[in-house]
């Protein structure tokens, strides 16, 4: 049974790493076995990252090869930086049965919905102009001149939400965390990955029922 590929997107600052985290650190049983996709970026780390766990991160003719050699999924020029899903991260999961989350823009969010059209999306939006702004001075890493940007960026992705098959606010953190995981797990009920499941209980009905009747009951 192949995974789900599961698109999340938002605008700079409006608490998606956040949210990913949560659900992945939080040990959930029904979240088990979620794997975050690990991208490549030219861009270099800020304080705390870590290489191959945050991005890989790579020069921009390590990235432009890559492109050159059809190994990306999706890529992107993202405020000025290259940043990719390569299909190494991606694919072999998916094909052992494992639900992949991609963090990735509205660009990226585009050409896998093209290529994977099979991917589940959500949009996490900020409740406000000034709600974001402030998040984003809060977390401290942007300059003036990136803060204004990634401001007047955020109204393209916020344009682009009919894209998304699910969209969520991320007003109250708590919320928005059980809003994520909710969804995650309607994503892994949803009927084409229980047919497995569904047919043990099937061929358990038939055999109960037929041993019933040879039993004459
Ligand atoms: P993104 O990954 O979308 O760029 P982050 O997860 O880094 O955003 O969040 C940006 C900032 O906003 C962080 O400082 C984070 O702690 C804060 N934040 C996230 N969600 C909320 C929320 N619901 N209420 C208040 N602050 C939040
Ligand atoms: P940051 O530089 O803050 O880590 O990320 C900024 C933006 O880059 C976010 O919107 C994030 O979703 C996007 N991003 C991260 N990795 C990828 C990727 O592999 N592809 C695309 N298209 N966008 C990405």
């Amino acid at each position: 049974m192949t995974g789900t590929l599961l698109i999340v997107s938002a605008p700079s600052g409006a608490g998606k790493t956040t949210l990913i985290q949560r659900a992945l650190v939080g040990r959930d049983p029904e979240l088990e076995g979620l794997l975050f996709s690990v991208s490549h970026t030219t861009r270099d780390p800020r304080p705390g990252e870590v290489d191959g766990r945050d991005y890989h991160f790579v020069d921009e003719g390590v990235f432009r090869q890559m492109v050159i050699e059809d190994e990306f999924l999706e890529w992107a020029d993202v405020y000025g930086q290259l940043k990719g899903t390569s299909k190494a991260a991606v694919l072999p999961h998916l094909g052992e049965g494992r639900d992949v989350i991609l963090d990735i823009d509205v660009q990226g969010a585009a050409q896998v919905l093209e290529s994977y059209p099979q991917a589940e999306s959500v949009l996490i939006l900020p409740p406000s102009y000034a709600e974001l702004e402030r998040r984003i001075r809060d977390r401290g890493v942007d300059t003036a001149d990136q803060l204004a940007r990634r401001l007047a960026l955020s109204l393209s992705a916020i344009e682009r939400y009919e894209m998304y098959g699910y969209v969520m606010i991320n007003d109250d953190l708590t919320r928005a965390q059980e809003a994520l995981r909710a969804i995650l797990i309607a994503i892994r009920h949803r009927r084409e990955r229980q047919t497995e499941r569904v047919a043990e209980v099937l061929r358990d009905f038939r055999d109960a029922l037929s041993r019933a009747d040879s039993g004459g009951v």
